[in-house]
């Protein structure tokens, strides 16, 4: 979407530049060129990350709110570009454009179910594992096999495994979509809808989807900062979600009173800064295993 603001902007930009003449309007051509070759520049250089082994994956904790018990991790993928780190926010876009999120997804697929097949060995703790899917790569046709192939490889029950996708990889109403979505399901693996409260369809509407997890998205929590925070909205969703029988986990939580708050109201489960933030493996080994 912020490509989509620019391209905005330097269409109004544009508009403007050519009432006020000539010279400003090829300041902003140049302008969009600078863009659009900083888009190619990531495209090209994505192109042969995978094979210079350039992508890694960072684990953030789940954590049970009555417990404080770890229960699982969501895979969030980096990306080390020569002296850079990329957050996937930079690149995710380009990739999704170009279609290269299809060999980066599974290689974010591999890579994450090899990790828990390597955690399994030094412990006990069957956690689970979350992994984010891009809507585009709901038309991988290699996707499932792909999904298949290392549960079987590192020997993981697809149950330990919940891809994560947002409404509007659910709304982009290919019919091939909720046949890949339903086929996931049907493997076994747990699918969960991600940054819930940021869309505008009703939970209902989404409940064709096979939908075992709501994540509520961080922008619904309410902060304690400030005294106009929006407790029950939160509280409502919360509602919802239970009366759907789904399990609720609340994103984003940044302080002890987001915190008590979300147990406080039965969110199943907690993700956010103040428990942990983003780990390398071996941080996560450390800490929480
Ligand atoms: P997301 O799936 O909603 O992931 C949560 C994001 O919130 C992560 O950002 C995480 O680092 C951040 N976060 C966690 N706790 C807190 C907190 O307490 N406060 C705040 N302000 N932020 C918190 P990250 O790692 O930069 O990822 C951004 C987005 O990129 C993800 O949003 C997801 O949509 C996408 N993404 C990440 N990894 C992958 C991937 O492997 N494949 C695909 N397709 N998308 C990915
Ligand atoms: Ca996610
Ligand atoms: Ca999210």
């Amino acid at each position: 979407s912020s490509a989509k603001e620019l391209f905005k902007n330097a269409d109004i930009a544009m508009y403007r530049a050519k009432g006020l003449g000539r010279n400003q309007l090829s300041f902003f051509e140049k302008e969009m060129q600078r863009q659009f070759l900083f888009n190619y520049e990531i495209e090209q250089k994505l192109a042969v990350a995978l094979e210079k082994n350039e992508f890694t994956l960072l684990y953030q904790p789940i954590i049970n709110p009555e417990s404080r018990a770890m229960t699982g991790v969501e895979s969030l993928i980096r990306w080390e570009s020569g002296s850079e780190i990329l957050s996937p926010e930079q690149f995710i876009p380009v990739a999704e454009k170009s279609r290269l999120i299809n060999g980066i997804g599974r290689w974010v697929i591999a890579k994450a179910i090899k990790q828990l097949g390597d955690w399994d060995e030094t412990s006990e703790k069957p956690i689970s594992m979350s992994i984010n899917l891009s809507p585009v790569q709901l038309s991988d046709s290699k996707l499932l096999q792909c999904i298949e192939d290392n549960l079987t490889r590192y020997d993981i029950l697809p149950e330990r495994i919940e891809f994560e996708l947002t409404e509007t990889a659910l709304l982009a109403d290919v019919a091939q979509s909720s046949m890949i979505i339903q086929a996931i399901s049907d493997l076994g693996c747990r699918i969960a809808l991600d940054d819930f409260g940021t869309g505008f369809s009703s939970l209902s509407h989404l409940m064709k989807y096979p939908i075992d997890t709501v994540k509520i998205d961080k922008s619904v929590i309410p902060s304690f900062e400030d005294k106009d925070h929006d407790a029950a909205l939160l509280s409502g969703l919360v509602k919802m979600i239970q009366t759907m029988e789904l399990k609720s986990v609340a994103e984003g939580i940044e302080n002890e009173k987001m915190a008590d708050f979300c147990r406080n109201i039965g969110v199943d489960l907690l993700q956010g800064y103040y428990l942990s933030k983003p780990l390398t493996a071996k941080e996560f080994e450390q800490r929480f295993l």
